[in-house]
């Protein structure tokens, strides 16, 4: 099978091929198999050329840091270090970079005024112009590429989801969630009033749902924390009409 090999002297990519798996190879992501000496002088030499996406040399997706700290077997100091650099030149980059929802590399707003935004990569793989909405970050729907509006339901809303702070009061059980969620069932925004149990009730429709894992149980903070949400605008419309 193939293996990638990252030859730290030359800075530069090898592929051979091995009969099997040794300790310190890693099938990653992609489907790719790497192998982990060398991962660090590579991690580190991206960092300190400005680099803060760590693509796979053969197919070119993109790692995420988590795996990335896993491969290239990190320890927690150099985990640490590494992070505050990454860090540090993600910072002044988030206003103008933003991940694209379809392959998750990050895309350059070239034009603050444009709310369209196009991926190279995936306009290449799909041989037509992929391009996506940098509020809702949904693909972009409506044909006028120019508009100021994506053609999505509910994009402003969705945006708010995707870009509202998170809770930092540690002794929450809500900590680490987003400021604000939409109710699951029918899609009202809401807010955790930070003291007492992971439990919130849908001020509109008073469904009871997690706050957390979004889920209908009752959960203690041992529930995953779900990730932000993107609006359908189907089940909101849904009840406007219902009520006339
Ligand atoms: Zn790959
Ligand atoms: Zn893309
Ligand atoms: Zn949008
Ligand atoms: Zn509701
Ligand atoms: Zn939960």
């Amino acid at each position: 099978m193939e293996i990638i090999v990252y030859d730290a002297m030359d800075r530069r990519f090898l592929f051979g091929t091995v009969a099997s798996l040794e300790t310190g190879d890693h099938e990653t992501s992609c489907g790719h198999v790497v192998k982990s000496s060398g991962l660090k002088q590579w991690c580190k030499a991206l960092l300190d050329e400005g680099g803060f996406t760590f693509n796979c040399p053969k197919c070119a997706q993109e790692w995420p840091w988590q795996e990335v700290r896993k491969i290239a077997q990190l320890t927690q100091e150099e985990c640490r270090s590494y992070e505050a650099q990454l860090h540090s030149i993600m910072k002044p980059k988030a206003k103008s970079y933003k991940k694209c929802p379809s392959c998750s590399l990050y895309v350059q707003r070239m034009d603050p005024e444009m709310l369209s935004v196009q991926c190279l990569p995936c306009s290449e793989k799909s041989d037509k112009s992929f391009q996506f909405c940098w509020e809702c970050l949904r693909e972009w729907k409506n044909a006028d590429g120019q508009s100021d509006s994506c053609g999505n339901k509910s994009c402003s809303l969705t945006a708010l989801l995707l870009s509202c702070g998170t809770i930092k009061q540690k002794r929450s059980e809500v900590y680490g969630c987003p400021k604000v969620r939409a109710c699951p069932k029918c899609e009202t925004l809401t807010q955790h009033c930070l003291s007492g149990c992971p439990d919130v009730l849908c001020p509109n429709c008073h469904h009871q749902f997690c706050y957390r894992c979004l889920g209908f149980e009752e959960c203690n903070t041992n529930c995953c924390i779900a990730k932000r949400q993107k609006l359908t605008g189907i089940k909101d419309n849904k009840i406007k009409s219902f009520m006339g």
